[in-house]
């Protein structure tokens, strides 16, 4: 096994008295990718927040490479740089084109050279198929493209992991391949990943370890053929029927 990149233990999260995360713990190794899967409102999102320092937690600690995230801490920006999220909407600026909204923050939050960052800009956004789209601006792209630029803008940064949380959730189906196509080249080029996704037979393909979050609580953390196949709680057996109910539905 390699080494340990990110642990969380005994990470307890409360928004007032509603306990959103209660006493998670898990280690993530290097060029792992870990799958989080769980019925809407268990506190996905809020426990990337957490690794990402958007959030300020209750009990526990995060660290990344032994060095501890702490919510509004001084360090925080070059450890926040470690990591890179993408979220469900892609927040790009809309005033910048493609390749602007790349370059901002290399440039400003690691005083990175303009010619260089774009340089490798430019080959990223070749990888993800969208090297004609540079000089574009993001209300000339398809939900899928910006969402790739998205993608592109967070490894410009050159994080050691990156978080993505329900990347396609709102793209329209055919364009939802296109990203996950993306997101599985990283994990072959063995990026260090925890996502968040409910496109099952995408989880089971990119997966190290399942993670299945239940009411804030890790109540399953299985190789994926062991969650997809044979589930050991009944709470995971009743989330997966769901899933297949809703595919055989589609036939
Ligand atoms: P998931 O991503 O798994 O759907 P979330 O992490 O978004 O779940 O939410 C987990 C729980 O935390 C939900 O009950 C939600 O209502 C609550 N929650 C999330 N964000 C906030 C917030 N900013 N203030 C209060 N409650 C919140
Ligand atoms: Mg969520």
């Amino acid at each position: 096994m390699n080494e340990e990149l990110l642990k969380v233990e005994h990470l307890t999260k409360k928004f007032e008295d509603n306990v959103v995360l209660d006493d998670i713990s898990f280690t993530v190794h290097k060029g792992e990718v870990i799958v989080i899967v769980g019925p809407s409102g268990c506190g996905k999102s809020t426990m990337l927040r957490c690794i990402n320092a958007l959030e300020p937690v209750q009990g526990g600690r995060i660290t990344i490479d032994g060095d501890e995230i702490v919510y509004g801490s001084k360090n925080l920006s070059s450890l926040r740089q470690k990591i890179g999220m993408v979220f469900q909407s892609y927040d790009l600026f809309p005033h910048l084109n493609v390749l602007d909204n790349i370059l901002l923050a290399p440039m400003k939050a690691q005083k990175r050279k303009k010619d260089e960052v774009a340089k490798e800009a430019v080959e990223l956004l070749e990888r993800v198929g969208l090297r004609d789209k540079a000089k574009s601006f993001p209300r000339q792209l398809s939900g899928g493209q910006k969402q790739r630029v998205a993608i592109v803008r967070a490894l410009c940064m050159h994080p050691e992991m990156m978080l993505f949380d329900e990347v396609t959730a709102a793209l329209d189906p055919e364009m939802v391949r296109e990203v996950l196509d993306v997101i599985l080249g990283l994990a072959k080029g063995g990026m260090t990943m925890i996502i968040v996704t409910h496109e099952m037979q995408f989880a089971r393909a990119v997966a190290d370890r399942v993670l299945f979050l239940e009411n804030g609580s890790i109540i399953e953390d299985s190789e994926p053929d062991t969650f997809f196949e044979s589930p050991k709680t009944e709470r995971a057996k009743e989330f997966l029927n769901i899933f297949n109910f809703e595919r055989s539905k589609e036939k």
